[in-house]
């Protein structure tokens, strides 16, 4: 399952014709297919109306705080990290206050309306409709409220900023939280898991988070901690927006100033019949035992050629052991920074370049990355990128993103995304680029016969490591 976006629809938005007719389309007759149709155009006309109505609802008791195509506080409302998350809603809307979302959610879920909508953080997810709709644009923009309490060791922040903002702020204070590991992010990721660079050290961001401001579905404003709310604490814990909008998050703060890291690149040359970087790899996968290091490493297609981006952390101002053997092999290029402050180092990590064109991505769940598993990852790789390119089609960039956490589960609390101390699992994430002028069908196609193999070529790999790869 994806950590941060498995659980995305919320109860009160409902499910609509035109994605059911597809999956009937295969079996029905072609009278309940006619009548499927009819159906399907209804509930389309309905959901347009629906949606029609709100906006002009939400105009007449938010006035400017609510936009329409053509403005450009409507474009920046929609607007997502991929453009194929995107989706052209029929208005947005950018409350500032628990008061102005509670009026938003009484008007879309009205029994006579019943509006879709999505809602919108800093528009990070990776898919379509997560936080994107056709119907109301719910943009959390105007919540930009971030604080510390020194003596609680708490930071309290809204959901109108990225997580770099908030590090930022923290800095003055040499305290920093469990967040997102690149610029930009934003808090969604509190409420759908949550991996950090300080991960190892203090678990996922739903380990540590301590209150919740939240307006449920009905409007109602409630404060949510473990004492007073255990159950829906419970759900927001990964749950993301299925429980209701949260307006403000508080949440554990930890000692963090002075930081090592930085990417380094290296070119893949298999010709030899070995690979030094995923040697290393599988070796801090197996044998890491500090806490405050952590990497990430990226086998990356791009132009025709196959690199390594590994990205190196350690909380601390100078390079631990356990990272020599990455400085020991030759490479590209490295832009290590020794002793800088934790947002100086999130500034050197562009692994994507400038302009993101459209993506996906998924997860699959890897206890221990060994060099047979990172070999059929790259040959998976190749294998997608080669295939694209003869197909002629503009897959941009095939990446695997190898994800090597220890220990992170160790600080788990009760949550509706599962994370067992006794499972430990740490995400690989398969990932394709392309540009958005390709039609989403040959890049999705891709992307899923890509992640089928990916899935499966765990199992035979398993057998023969004694289980240290967990099979589902
Ligand atoms: C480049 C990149 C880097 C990433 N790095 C990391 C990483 O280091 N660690 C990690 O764990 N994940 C990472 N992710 C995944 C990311 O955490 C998730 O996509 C996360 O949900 C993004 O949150 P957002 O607010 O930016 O996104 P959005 O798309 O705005 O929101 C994501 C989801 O959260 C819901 N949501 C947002 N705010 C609220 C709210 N206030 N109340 C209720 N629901 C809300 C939305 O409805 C949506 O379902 C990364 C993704 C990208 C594209």
């Amino acid at each position: 399952m994806m950590i941060d976006e498995g659980l995305t629809e919320s109860p009160l938005k409902p499910a609509y014709g035109p994605q059911f007719s597809f999956i009937f389309f295969s079996t029905q007759t072609k009278m309940m297919k006619i009548a499927i149709l009819v159906l399907s155009g209804i509930a389309v006309a309905h959901c347009q109306g629906s949606a029609d109505t709100a906006c002009s609802l939400l105009q007449s008791e938010l006035g400017d705080n609510v936009s329409f195509p053509g403005s450009a506080a409507y474009a920046e409302a929609i607007a997502h990290f991929e453009p194929t998350s995107s989706q052209n809603s029929t208005c947005s809307v950018a409350p500032t206050s628990a008061n102005e979302v509670a009026t938003i959610l009484k008007i879309v879920g009205r029994e006579d309306i019943r509006a879709p909508f999505a809602v919108k953080g800093s528009g990070h997810a990776n898919n379509v409709g997560h936080s994107s709709t056709v119907g109301v644009q719910i943009a959390l923009s105007g919540f930009t409220d971030v604080s510390y309490d020194l003596e609680a060791s708490t930071a309290t922040f809204g959901p109108g900023l990225s997580f770099d903002e908030i590090y930022e702020y923290l800095e003055q204070f040499n305290v920093s939280v469990v967040g997102a590991r690149a610029a930009g992010v934003g808090v969604g990721l509190v409420l759908g898991g949550g991996y950090s660079w300080i991960t190892n050290q203090y678990g996922l961001a739903i380990d540590n988070i301590v209150s919740l401001d939240v307006v449920l579905p009905n409007g109602t404003f409630v404060t949510v901690t473990d004492a007073a709310h255990p159950d829906l604490m419970f759900g927001l814990r990964g749950g993301l927006n299925n429980f209701g909008i949260v307006t403000s998050f508080t949440v554990k703060a930890y000692p963090l100033s002075s930081v090592w890291g930085g990417i380094v690149v290296y070119n893949v040359d298999d010709s030899a019949g070995e690979d030094p970087v995923a040697r290393a790899i599988a070796d801090f996968s197996l044998n890491n035992k500090d806490k405050k290091s952590q990497l990430n490493a990226g086998f990356t297609i791009t132009g025709g050629q196959s690199l390594w981006q590994v990205i190196l952390f350690h909380d601390g101002p100078t390079v631990p052991d356990v990272f020599q053997p990455f400085l020991q092999i030759p490479n590209n290029s490295s832009n290590l920074v020794e002793g800088g402050s934790f947002t100086e180092f999130l500034s050197l990590l562009n692994v994507l370049g400038d302009t993101i064109p459209g993506g996906f991505y998924d997860v699959v769940p890897i206890v221990h990355y060994t060099e047979p598993l990172i070999s059929a990852f790259k040959t998976q790789a190749n294998l997608t990128y080669t295939q694209a390119i003869s197909d002629n089609r503009s897959i941009s960039t095939v990446l695997i993103n190898l994800e090597l956490f220890h220990g992170m589960f160790q600080h788990s609390v009760p949550s509706a995304y599962p994370h067992s101390p006794c499972r430990e699992v740490t995400p690989c994430n398969p990932w394709i680029l392309f540009r958005v002028s390709e039609i989403c069908g040959y890049p999705m196609r891709v992307h899923s016969g890509y992640m089928r193999v990916m899935r499966v070529m765990r199992v035979p790999i398993t057998l023969c490591l004694s289980c240290r790869i967990l099979v589902d």
